[in-house]
């Protein structure tokens, strides 16, 4: 028997037992620190697990940014299409929404955990839990084992996957860049993904808790004034800053600037509006002698309206009738580029992915397995790969977890 050991029962550990047990002459055992598996699974997509994206093959790696190249080996061997095969089989149906993304239809992540634990379980595969892996063994740059708390646990091929540090009380805390450090392994810069952006404009905290929907938010260069990503859909503010899904995609643009100083996020509270369009609007509607504060109740959010003139820096009392041209202009200014600074991203506790992690180019992507020890793996969010949202996480985590178990 071919003894195989996965440290991690999450996402990519799970799949990574699922296609190392496709061979009977593999014994698969799992270790998992928690007393259950996927605790991160569980909670993604609000509950709701977003476990893939109907995107085509380029778009799904272009997902990735740089390093996404290295996924392709992966992807053409176990995609998108494979895995929602794969969950059927099991009888786990899933539903396509707006985006490509894809969910289990029960709308449960837990029922993915589920589903692959149960079918793990009919397969013999040994899953060892509240067991945590405090280091590797090796043995003439070979893989012999894995230190546990009783002691050392011997095995033929080793996986890491111990997912990234976000979310630490899911169980990912980071372990397993120390293990692939420990074998010589680079481990490239981490850095919170996907996360809230925290600013220090002072007006944020009198609208926290606010959502805005169909809004438009822009990274721009302060220097220059250029927009260089943009956003449509639903925000967030915080107490801290602000947040929700435009700005959770916008962090990892800024995750992959070097000097986040020079840029600051503008949005656009009417963006199916031009200027011109606005201007014409006010135009017409400034003409009788309502107050300014009471306009800006008809048309933005209560707790928005109450700071408003004070962010254009105009008298509230003022009535509409009275507005000048270039106070016209300041406030369709303000409304089209409502302006937030930029202080620094969330701490990496609060971001839904790691960026950083083993060095790409010490794996065979083909197989997951280092090119510095033999027998050692690595799948999931360990490796230096990470997405915009969308599922392309999950799925990653789910075809390198799915290639490292493969043993034929
Ligand atoms: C709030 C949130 C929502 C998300 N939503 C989505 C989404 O909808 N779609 C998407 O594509 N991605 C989503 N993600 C990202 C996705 O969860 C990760 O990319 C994915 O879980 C990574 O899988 P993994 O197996 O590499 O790591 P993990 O899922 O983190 O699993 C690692 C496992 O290893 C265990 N472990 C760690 N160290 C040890 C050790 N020393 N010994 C034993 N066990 C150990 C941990 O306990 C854990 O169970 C979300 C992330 C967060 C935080």
């Amino acid at each position: 028997m071919n003894k195989i050991i996965i440290i991690g029962g999450g996402a990519s550990g799970l799949f990574a037992a699922l296609s190392a047990s496709e061979n009977p002459d593999n014994d698969v055992t799992i270790l998992e620190k928690n007393s259950i598996c996927g605790k991160k699974l569980n909670i993604c997509g609000k509950g709701r697990g977003n476990i893939t994206n109907t995107a085509k093959l380029n778009d799904f790696v272009d997902a990735f940014g740089n390093n996404g190249k290295f996924l392709y080996s992966a992807f053409s061997k176990f995609f998108n299409n494979d895995l929602l095969r794969t969950l059927e089989y099991m009888g786990l149906e899933t539903i396509t929404e707006r985006g490509g993304r894809v969910f289990p239809i029960t709308e449960k992540a837990s029922d993915i955990t589920d589903t692959l634990v149960n079918e793990l379980t009919s397969r013999n595969v040994n899953i060892k839990y509240g067991i945590r892996a405090k280091s590797i063994k090796v043995e003439d740059n070979k893989v012999i084992g894995v230190e546990i708390f009783n002691g050392i646990m011997k095995c033929d091929k080793l996986i890491v996957a111990t997912g990234g540090m976000s979310y630490p009380k899911t169980g990912s805390e980071g372990d397993g860049y120390n293990f692939a450090k420990e074998c010589g392994h680079t481990i490239t810069k981490l850095s919170p993904s996907i996360c809230p952006i925290i600013s220090n404009t002072p007006w944020i905290i009198d609208v926290a808790g606010l959502s805005l929907k169909n809004v438009e938010a822009k990274i721009v260069d302060k220097n220059t004034n250029k927009t260089l990503t943009k956003e449509f859909g639903e925000m967030l503010f915080t107490h801290t800053g602000v947040s929700g899904p435009i700005i959770l995609t916008l962090s990892k643009y800024i995750a992959d600037q070097t000097n986040i100083n020079n840029l600051e996020i503008k949005i656009d509270l009417k963006p199916a509006l031009s200027f011109e369009e606005l201007n014409e609007k006010f135009t017409k509607e400034f003409k009788s002698n309502i107050i300014l504060k009471n306009y800006f109740n008809s048309i933005l959010p209560k707790s928005l309206a109450k700071i408003f003139s004070s962010i254009a820096s105009i008298d509230e009392n003022k009535k509409l009738n009275l507005i000048t041209v270039k106070e016209r202009k300041i406030i369709i200014d303000t409304l089209k580029d409502l302006t937030i600074n930029i202080k620094r991203l969330a701490h990496i506790d609060e971001a839904i992915i790691t960026k950083g992690g083993v060095s790409i180019k010490e794996i065979d992507p083909k197989t997951m397995e280092s090119k510095i020890i033999k027998n050692l793996y690595f799948c999931g969010e360990v490796i230096d790969i990470d997405a915009k949202t969308g599922g392309y996480n999950l799925q990653a985590a789910f075809s390198t977890g799915y290639i490292a178990g493969q043993t034929n």
